[in-house]
């Protein structure tokens, strides 16, 4: 059995940080911005024939007739996370909250998971608030779930929501350690989980951000990293899971060679028949057939 490759993306918009807003988000996250990250993201994934899991922010796929068709006032009082998304509706603002073409653009070959339905970390919510965002739209087409800022709460409500899985959560560190663990070219690939409902799947790792002290981290040495971790993945039978945000490239995009660096040494391992690559929905599928 060869390793199996995932790549996961958190996609956005300004709903990622709607509780941190600030100016230089809004000159960043622009909608020219934002498409040509998608656009680059999407080329890359055709040039190397992969298919990769996109977890949507639901509401950032929405078009701005029906995000202000949403009752604003009651989402904002009972999530407060969206003030700032509604209040900017409220002035004609939809730049950067409103993307139906970036679901668009990866909608045939991709799977279209959820990546909260307003972004609000599910910790902060309790099961009510929870069934109150889950209720807001059909989520009757996505499968898998990443959790906001990947805070793993109310999973018995994910999978009575009909979820088959979820991104489990990296562990905590500080920022530093994050950083560090950035020059570690002998990190391993994840083991496979146990089966249960609703699937976990390896937590993976943030592809390097190109963005102020994490610009420190040379090329070749994430190519180092990447290709242990693949490698081991291949030797051990794991998991090698990779994920990012097309908003990282959208700010930095220098961080599209890291992805493509990523793509390369995986499309290197498959030509080998060492790596087969999934999206986390298929992954979910590929356990379950392995269930006794
Ligand atoms: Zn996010």
């Amino acid at each position: 059995m060869p390793g199996i490759f995932i790549l996961s993306l958190d996609c956005e918009g300004k709903w990622g940080i709607a509780d941190q807003l600030n100016e230089s988000h809004r000159e960043f996250l622009s909608d020219a911005r934002l498409r040509v990250a998608y656009a680059s993201v999407v080329a890359l994934l055709d040039q190397f024939g992969l298919s990769a899991t996109f977890a949507f922010t639901s509401l950032f796929t929405l078009p701005p007739n029906q995000l202000r068709a949403l009752p604003g006032e009651e989402i904002s009082y009972r999530l407060p996370y969206t003030v700032s998304a509604f209040n900017d509706f409220k002035l004609g603002l939809f730049e950067g909250w409103s993307a139906p073409w970036a679901r668009d653009m990866v909608t045939s070959r991709h799977e279209i998971a959820c990546h909260g339905v307003t972004h609000t970390p599910w910790d902060s919510m309790d099961e009510e608030q929870a069934k109150f965002e889950l209720a807001l739209v059909s989520l009757t087409e996505n499968h898998t779930f990443v959790f906001p800022r990947n805070r793993v709460r109310h999973l018995e409500l994910l999978s009575r929501a009909g979820f088959r899985g979820y991104r489990l959560a990296p562990s905590e560190r500080s920022r530093v350690l994050s950083l560090m663990s950035e020059f570690n070219i002998f990190a391993a690939a994840e083991k496979n989980p146990s089966i249960v409902a609703p699937q976990s799947i390896p937590a993976g790792y943030f592809i390097n951000w190109l963005s102020g002290l994490r610009r420190s981290v040379p090329l070749g040495c994430t190519r180092l990293r990447v290709r242990h971790i693949l490698e081991d993945a291949a030797r051990s039978c794991g998991v090698a899971h990779f994920w990012t945000h097309p908003e990282n490239i959208a700010t930095a995009p220098e961080t599209l060679l890291n992805l493509r660096t990523v793509l390369e040494e995986v499309a290197r391992l498959r030509a080998q028949n060492k790596i087969i690559c999934m999206t986390q929905s298929q992954y979910c599928d590929h356990l379950s057939a392995m269930a006794p």
